[in-house]
């Protein structure tokens, strides 16, 4: 039997992972600059994290979650037909997003008691969610996200989006590339007015109730500003009509709002205000935001938003906070789509090659003295000729080969060849690390 991937999975390795890399060392000088310091959560969390921290009606959390089940548990819950009977500590799953995993520990390590400045974290991890497989769309993926935890104010709206644009401009997207959509989704006092208006509005109509699709229905009760989500084509046209939330902010939401929309202005970031933007998540106020590349055609390559509620939500005290999350797969995907290389060029070396067999330890002692200096190198194991040594060092993208001979090393030098102008130098055997490295 030939194993295989898990469904939806991908193997991240040559031109794929130095993209992966490369998002990730683009993140961790720019967020950086920003203030952000990098924090690596558990794969793993209590279910209890999720259903708190994204919300108990998403689809993410009905639907998407892995659950993960120890062998031991796996048999109690067989036994018992369900996970009732086991701890909240026992009912474990899979991140599928990033945000309730830091909350979870400012919370409960107390990172950001009220008074203290902000903390301001990112992550690049990968993610889980058991969604149908399609192109940029996986079950397992990965998100570079960032967290700011404890700034109200609007000008911190505006300063991450900011980041992210810039972010995406630095790893070879263009400002016409890009698609931001804005919107604020209101707070405490607003939202559930708009929210019970929203419900009428797709309830009290009871033809139009039963003309929508089964999601739907359980949204229009339990979280009706999610039907704006659907994919649904008829529920789609039924929302054309529906009362929208900017219309219905608070003063106070509709000032954040302005002065975030003020920000952006002020340093030129184009965005289209989008009243339908809603986003799959429960935990957003206010400020939300998605970015799309509309000529790469794989949904959004980013978004996030504010989250002034969430804090509470996991049992810390009420502290505001805001942050994004970028989708790599669908970045890798849209930059190709673009024609922009994310990988850069394969790593080079240098190559140790032996001319005669029984040369064979002193091309060890040089290749050890090599890598020692730090420099990449790589030699033969498979006793070939020299012809073929030369031929993997090219694969190997070798820019310079050592050539280690008889006769050079009876006057204690070895050959030093440059693969692209071929010239040739001989370099004494004791100062080869020293050569390579300053050359
Ligand atoms: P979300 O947490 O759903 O807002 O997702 C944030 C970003 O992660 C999206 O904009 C996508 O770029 C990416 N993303 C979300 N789900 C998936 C998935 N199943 N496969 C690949 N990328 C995803």
């Amino acid at each position: 039997m030939q194993v295989q991937r898990a469904q939806g999975t991908e193997d991240l390795y040559g031109p794929y992972m130095r993209s992966w890399l490369k998002v990730q060392h683009v993140a961790g000088r720019l967020f950086n600059s920003y203030g952000f310091d990098l924090i690596e959560t558990p794969v793993m969390e209590q279910v209890d994290t999720f259903v708190h921290g994204i919300g108990e009606s998403t689809d993410v959390v009905r639907k998407e979650m892995f659950r993960a089940v120890s062998g031991a548990i796996l048999e109690r819950v067989m036994e018992n037909g369900s996970e009732k009977g086991l701890k909240a500590r026992q009912r474990l799953a899979l991140r599928p997003e990033g945000t309730a995993g830091v909350v979870r520990a400012v919370v409960e390590d107390n990172l950001c008691p009220p008074g203290s400045s902000p903390v301001k974290f990112w992550y690049a991890s990968p993610m889980f969610r058991g969604e149908r497989p399609q192109k940029g769309r996986l079950r397992q993926f990965h998100q570079i996200g960032t967290e700011w935890i404890g700034a109200p104010d609007p000008a911190a709206d505006a300063e991450l989006i900011i980041l992210l644009m810039n972010f995406y401009y630095e790893l070879g997207f263009k400002p016409e590339d890009l698609v931001l959509r804005i919107n604020s989704m209101g707070d405490d006092s607003c939202r559930p007015t708009y929210r019970e208006t929203l419900r009428k509005f797709l309830m009290d109509d009871e033809e139009m109730y039963a003309s929508l699709c089964d999601d739907c229905k359980v949204r229009a009760e339990v979280n009706p500003m999610r039907s704006f989500d659907c994919k649904n084509p008829h529920c789609q046209e039924l929302m054309v009509d529906a009362p929208l939330l900017k219309d219905c902010l608070c003063d106070e939401c509709k000032e954040h709002y302005a002065q975030v929309k003020k920000y952006l202005d002020q340093v030129g970031i184009n965005y289209i205000e989008d009243p339908t933007l809603v986003r799959g998540l429960d935990y957003y106020t206010r400020t939300v935001f998605e970015v799309e590349c509309p000529k790469a055609g794989v949904g959004a390559i980013g978004g996030g938003g504010r989250y002034d509620k969430l804090i509470e939500i996991c049992g810390g005290k009420s502290t505001p906070g805001i942050g994004f999350a970028v989708g790599f797969e669908r970045i890798y995907l849209a930059l190709q789509e673009l024609g922009v290389d994310l990988a850069g060029d394969e790593i080079g070396c240098v190559y140790v090659a032996c001319a005669e067999s029984h040369l064979r330890d002193k091309v060890f002692e040089i290749t050890h003295a090599l890598r020692s200096a730090g420099v990449r190198t790589e030699c033969d194991y498979q006793a070939r000729s020299l012809k073929s040594q030369f031929k993997q060092a090219d694969k190997l993208n070798a820019q310079v080969t050592v050539i280690v001979g008889s006769d050079e090393l009876s006057r204690d030098v070895v050959t030093v060849r440059d693969m692209q102008s071929h010239e040739q130098v001989e370099v004494p055997v004791a100062d080869i690390a020293t050569y390579i490295t300053s050359n």
